[in-house]
């Protein structure tokens, strides 16, 4: 078994996407696949590991086959939403002098290039376009393999591609050549880089000669125009200028021919020349389709309409179906590019560039380049780009992106910054602690791009029907077209025909494809503005659905941070000393409970003292302190160690403590509830939920007063971890039909219960991995009251999604019945295929414009 990521770029049809996985699904040794079509990215797991290689190549044909000019990328775990390194923004701040050369004395890699060999007049920085020069400073391995990729866009003639790979070879500034068939990728390896321009111009005059359509690209420019750099500069209009131009220039010669009052034959070429200006390309694909063994697709079937109509004579319709469909597409292609802009946008998470401290200067760099233990300096209004711990400054800054918390949170020196968050007030020079690869920035978007790889059920049953519907409405078409005009007396072709076409129109679930994915996709954005994490569109899907909300009590609905509030002794111990012992012992402990036994002794612990020690989770720890076996822990601890103790009955957490098995005292600590757990329980509770659960480890006493303080339905107390899970069982056990039971948890010690769950949550995920690892769903912030916000997100999303496709489907069926009864026309049918989808996706993106959750 082997899972492997792919990206396909320029995806830009849904129902393709649905195609390609369902195609893949197919395949022998395929053991599950998933396209998705807002991240452009297709998952598959093999069966075995060997059949690997030729199980992506047949993925590849498959692809290509349904989408030929998708290009293939392989072995990228995350896709980028935005590009790793803003160009623009690459400065060098605080350079000795201005020329490039002093620019490469930062560059570690690159010291022997400074202007040496090079033939660059006297100025090295000369000619150079400023922006490529610094990235290719930047990413210095790029200028070593001093390798170019350029995509050959429409190439579909595997023989063609070996002669256009063998013509680039003998180009002589050309070291080598390699062309990819199969993603469209032409490397070259190029002896001088000013040579490019020149090589570039070569090739495409040898693709030109070969392969006509095909055209060249810059692989380089083409990323960057899909990540947007350039896209935000440009209108509406000016991304598809070519469309536009084309349907307003054809729109217009329809109206001229509807207007004006021609004789048959000079209607007829009017319309003609309007319909090759508006469909020319529809039809040219489909012809191209077909060649590739690839009919039914969408360009096909408004073929076979709209000539369909031209045959019986109806020539307006023809002509302005198509239009009307073009106009259709380019609107559905700009709402689904704005709403993954705006998906994005939510996600813009990503740092661009980390100002990395080297001796007295500070040198601008991509954070992936930055290591463990360097210093990186943020000034006011950028974001952290690195996880660490502030050594200088103090600062606010701005969580929100993460938390969804709008109140600015002040840092100081030695507290910990998480990359994401926003610097607001001072300059703060920061030690890193994580590469960025491992930051929580990294961590948060790789979890949230690939949240759709986990569909939910309504999507895969969307993709499920795209599969068997246009067929079944196809064949209606055929059989309609054909059966009543000859079996039905006084039946037409023309009249039945027409019927069919309708038929043939409303053939694509498009609307469908798109918007069910979009609206999940959306769903999990607006959760992540929240500050809740939701790991896969199945766990968003079945968050409303909860009927049971099971609660662990320390970390989750208390705040976790204990008071001491009485110290007792016995044995003639000083009561000092009992905290003391107790310190010494908690202090490798991560428990809150440890640390505010650390906490509240003040004093240093010298680490050398403690000899061994051991946690038990639930219960304890036992710790060895200079020779001296010290136990710290609630009842259980003391009896499983038989140790002899006088029981303290209070509303408090007890925490006995013994030295060589002789009781010396006990330490009683208090803890608050979460000012808004009382409230969170409430939402709950209108929100549908029935049962709120709490467990905990801590005593009666306590575990009783938190119940009732916060109106909980139930408390188990006295739990070890592995009572946790039995527990969680048995309220498993007892939920309804297709309800769920979410587990609520802050990740220490209760990973397996969070596993355990239909849905684990863990709480205060930032910065917690082992909470981010076992959990689906991971709230940012501290508030049990966001679990409220994931199931109101979730419902509406919910219903979202049950509105389009009722909608849609509705819609459908509608205009195929009043079709086939002659009642419908060919417009109305574009409006059930386009317009339907239009509508749906411009629904879907309420998911995220809505603010209050
Ligand atoms: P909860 O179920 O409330 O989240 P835990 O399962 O983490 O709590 O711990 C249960 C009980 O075990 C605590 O109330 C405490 O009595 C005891 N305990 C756990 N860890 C420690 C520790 N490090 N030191 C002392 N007591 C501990
Ligand atoms: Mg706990």
């Amino acid at each position: 078994m082997s899972k492997k990521q792919l990206v396909l770029e320029n995806l830009h049809c849904a129902n393709c996407a649905s195609k390609i996985e369902n195609k893949i699904k197919e395949l022998d040794d395929i053991k599950d696949v998933t396209v998705n079509f807002m991240t452009r990215s297709l998952l598959f797991e093999t069966k075995d590991e060997d059949s690997n290689e030729d199980t992506l190549l047949k993925i590849k044909k498959i692809v290509n086959k349904i989408e030929p000019h998708v290009i293939i990328k392989e072995d990228k775990k995350t896709i980028p939403l935005k590009p790793a390194l803003n160009a623009k923004k690459i400065e060098i701040i605080k350079a000795e002098n201005n020329s490039c050369c002093s620019r490469d004395n930062h560059e570690h890699n690159h010291k022997e290039d400074c202007c040496s060999g090079h033939d660059h007049g006297s100025n090295c920085c000369g000619g150079h376009d400023h922006n490529h020069d610094i990235i290719n400073k930047i990413q210095p391995k790029e200028i070593k393999n001093n390798k170019k990729e350029l995509i050959l866009e429409g190439l579909d003639c595997a023989n063609c591609a070996s002669k256009i790979e063998n013509k680039t070879r003998e180009i002589k500034a050309v070291k080598a050549a390699n062309l990819n068939f199969m993603n469209k990728t032409l490397v070259f390896q190029y002896d001088e880089e000013e040579n490019i321009p020149i090589i570039s111009e070569e090739i495409k005059s040898i693709v030109k000669k070969l392969e006509p359509q095909v055209k060249v690209l810059d692989k380089e420019t083409i990323e960057k125009n899909n990540s947007g750099l350039k896209k935000e500069k440009s209108s509406i209009y000016k991304e598809h200028k070519k469309e536009i131009n084309k349907l307003i220039l054809g729109g217009t010669i329809f109206l001229i021919g509807n207007i004006l009052n021609l004789e048959n034959n000079i209607e007829l070429i009017i319309f003609l020349i309007a319909y090759v200006i508006v469909g020319g390309e529809i039809v040219l694909r489909a012809v191209k389709n077909i060649a590739r063994g690839q009919i039914f697709d969408e360009n096909f079937l408004m073929t076979i309409a709209t000539i369909g109509a031209f045959i019986v004579g109806q020539y307006p319709e023809g002509v302005g179906v198509m239009l009307f469909y073009q106009v259709g597409e380019l609107f559905q292609h700009i709402a689904v590019n704005n709403s993954r802009k705006s998906i994005s946008s939510l996600m813009d998470i990503r740092p661009d560039f980390a100002n990395l401290k080297k001796g007295n200067d500070i040198v601008v760099v991509s954070p992936e380049e930055v290591n463990i233990g360097e210093y990186i300096v943020v000034k006011p209004g950028e974001k952290v780009p690195l996880d660490g711990v502030v050594v200088d400054g103090t600062t606010m800054v701005d969580t929100s992106a993460l938390t969804g918390e709008s109140m600015p949170r002040t840092i100081e020196k030695e507290d910990e910054v998480l990359s994401g968050f926003i610097n607001q007030s001072g300059v703060i020079t920061v030690k890193v602690t994580k590469p960025f690869g491992e930051s929580t920035v990294a961590k948060i978007l790789d979890l949230v791009q690939n949240a759709g790889n986990r569909k939910a059920k309504a999507e895969n049953f969307i993709t499920k029907f795209a599969k068997y519907y246009t067929p079944i409405v196809v064949i209606s078409a055929a059989l309609l077209a054909i059966i009543p005009p000859l079996f039905v007396e006084g039946a037409t072709f023309s009249d039945w025909g027409y019927r069919a076409l309708i038929f043939l129109v409303i053939s694509c679930p498009c609307a469908l494809v798109i918007s069910i994915p979009l609206g999940f996709f959306g769903g999990i954005g607006a959760a992540s503005k929240n500050g809740v994490l939701i790991k896969g569109s199945n766990y968003l899907e079945i968050l409303k659905d909860i009927e049971t909300v099971v609660f662990d009590k320390t970390g989750t609905l208390t705040k976790g941070v204990f008071n001491v509030t009485t110290v007792n002794s016995s044995n003639n111990y000083d009561k000092e000393k009992v905290l003391e012992y107790a310190a010494y012992a908690e202090s490798f402990s991560n428990h809150p409970i440890a640390k505010s036994v650390v906490n509240a002794y003040k004093k240093d612990i010298d680490n050398s003292k403690i000899e061994k020690h051991e946690e038990i989770a639930g219960q304890g720890i036992i710790a060895y302190v200079e020779g001296k076996k010290i136990v710290a822990g609630n009842i259980k601890i003391m009896e499983s160690n038989n140790i002899e103790f006088s029981k303290v009955d209070t509303v408090g957490t007890v925490i006995y403590v013994a030295i060589d098995k002789e009781f010396i005292g006990s330490i009683i600590i208090e803890d608050t509830v979460k000012d808004d757990a009382k409230q969170a329980i409430a939402k709950l509770k209108s929100n549908g939920v029935k049962n709120t659960v709490m467990l905990t480890g801590d005593n009666e006493k306590v575990a009783l007063k938190v119940g009732k303080t916060l109106g909980l339905d139930k408390v188990y107390y006295e739990l070890l971890p592995q009572d946790k899970v039995e527990k969680l069982e048995e309220v498993d056990k007892a939920k309804s039909k297709n309800k769920k039971v979410a587990f609520v948890g802050d990740g220490i010690n209760d990973a397996p219960v969070l596993a355990r769950a239909d849905i684990g949550i863990a709480m205060g995920g930032l910065g917690s991995d082992a909470a981010i690892e076992a959990a689906d769903v991971v709230i940012m912030t501290d508030e049990p009251s966001k679990i409220a916000t994931a199931i109101n997100i979730s419902k509406k999303t919910r219903k979202i999604v049950v509105e389009n496709i009722v909608f849609a489907l509705g819609v459908k069926i509608i205009v195929l019945i009043l079709g086939s009864l002659r009642m419908a026309t060919m417009w109305d049918a574009v409006f059930a295929d386009v317009g339907v989808a239009v509508l749906a996706i411009l629904n879907a993106m309420r998911v995220i414009r809505y603010k209050k959750y």
